[in-house]
């Protein structure tokens, strides 16, 4: 078979990155190697982003600059997968027709097959296809159940390559509707994996030698309730706690985290599971988006900021040293001063370890898009701002309040122009640079921390 090279770009969240090594492992299969430079690849797939219009927006400029690659030499591939793709394929498909492939999320299995076809694009007895212009591929597959299998499954992990943490998918899509949120329409209805199937990817990534699992979902939580009914057994937990227990299990995983959870729903069960699995980072990403319970209404998250607050307090009721970090919005259609200082105050007092701030970015299909009140961009970016003042200086402090502490820090990878000196990460997950040692990817190792700043700490192996 005839060696290709691919190139990927990837934008957005864990689940794109997750859904690019998955392209990756399926290409190989068909012997595509990836390669770093889109002037070195014969396929260019630029795996998109939706969530905010800059996203988007940065994304389709990003596109006009791999154009050259296809117009200096015509046999190259050019395709546009993931969120943009799968929302306005329709417009794209006439307003990029240089494109050779605009795909979504739900036709990534198919990858392999769906090449093919474009590669015999010239073969008349494909004429359902445009003469000229992209293939779009952008159906939902409600009958298929979602199975990753293991040969597809098989990740990158060649060489330089290896990385001790791994994503692992366990649902995908999303059933919340939150008002601001185009994921629902770009990645459809949620969908289980089996939840065999997702320990069996567990032990071969372990057996491989990585050492840190992160169970991966639009909402963790929701695992496993779209399937439960076909389970003959009845469950002790949720399904996901229970996933939890299992995968804890595996032998070489050595920290365990989970991606990401909507606090209406988080299992009560959740704090226990805490107590009982010592591989359960002290690390929790729970987006709150925002302390106003008016906004949070309008939002359809289905929570308080009372009830948000409870569901903190219960976590570090059991673990006290919990890393909270959480997404806002800020300036969301309605959203007054006080709403805002609303906001301000919880974040005050949850003390997270950081957040990821935006103003808010109206997308296409979603209902706050049309509400009337939106707020005007001077105040939404006056208001981040000072968002982002208060909570730098809280990070800058949990971080300096780590100098003198002896921290388990597992080594992620080396610091390019400083060879001598590693990047890991703390079971807290904050960024540690560890000087001067002969590492490898995936060791911990005992590191007192003697600097910090807002970004990261500095410190060095005690033995
Ligand atoms: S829970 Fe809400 S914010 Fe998260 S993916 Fe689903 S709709 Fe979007």
């Amino acid at each position: 078979m005839t060696q290709r090279n691919v190139h990927i770009e990837t934008w957005g969240c864990q689940m794109n990155v997750a859904d690019s090594e998955r392209m990756l492992a399926l290409l190989a299969q068909k012997n595509f190697r990836a390669v770093s430079s889109p002037s070195d690849a014969d396929l260019i797939i630029l795996n998109t982003c939706n969530i905010r219009e800059k996203a988007r927006h940065k994304v389709l400029t990003r596109l006009g600059e791999l154009r050259v690659f296809k117009d200096n030499n015509p046999s190259v591939l050019l395709a546009l997968s993931g969120c943009v793709a799968q929302t306005e394929s329709k417009s794209l498909r006439n307003q990029l027709p240089f494109l050779d492939l605009i795909f979504g999320p739900d036709q990534i299995e198919d990858l392999p097959q769906i090449l093919e076809k474009v590669m015999e694009a010239d073969d008349p007895s494909l004429s359902q296809f445009a003469p000229q212009g992209p293939l779009v591929q952008t159906k939902f597959s409600e009958s298929r159940e979602y199975s990753i299998p293991m040969d597809a499954a098989e990740p990158w992990l060649g060489g330089d390559k290896f990385e001790a943490t791994r994503f692992v998918n366990i649902i995908k899509g999303c059933d919340n509707f939150c008002t601001f949120c185009v994921v629902p329409y770009t990645r459809g209805r949620e969908k289980s994996r089996a939840m065999a199937e997702v320990v069996q990817e567990t032990h071969f990534l372990a057996e491989k030698g990585v050492k840190e699992i992160v169970l991966l979902g639009q909402n963790v939580n929701s695992y496993g309730l779209d399937t439960c009914e076909r389970d003959l057994e009845p469950l002790e937990h949720t399904p996901f706690v229970e996933l939890l227990y299992k995968v804890s299990k595996t032998q070489g995983v050595e920290r365990l985290r989970f991606m990401t959870s909507n606090p209406h729903d988080l299992p009560s069960q959740l704090p226990q599971a805490f107590v009982d699995i010592p591989a359960l980072c002290d690390q929790f990403h729970l987006p709150v988006q925002a302390g106003s319970n008016a906004i949070l209404k309008s939002m359809h998250r289905r929570y308080t900021r009372e009830s948000y607050l409870e569901k903190i307090a219960a976590i570090r009721a059991v673990r006290p040293e919990m890393a909270f970090s959480s997404d806002i919005i800020v300036g969301f259609p309605g959203e007054t001063d006080e709403d805002f200082e609303q906001t301000m105050s919880l974040v005050s007092d949850v003390k997270f370890a950081f957040i990821y701030a935006f103003t808010y970015s109206p997308r296409p299909l979603t209902p706050a898009a049309k509400f009337k009140n939106q707020v005007p961009e001077h105040i939404k970016v006056k208001r981040l701002q000072a968002l982002l003042d208060m909570q730098k200086l809280e990070t800058e402090r949990q971080n300096k309040e780590e100098i003198g502490k002896l921290r388990d820090v597992m080594l992620f990878y080396r610091n390019r122009k400083e060879p001598e000196n590693w990047y890991g990460r703390t079971f807290q997950g904050r960024l540690v640079k560890v000087l001067n040692i002969e590492g490898a990817a995936g060791i911990t190792l005992p590191v007192r921390i003697t600097e910090a700043n807002a970004t990261a700490l500095v410190g060095v192996v005690e033995v």
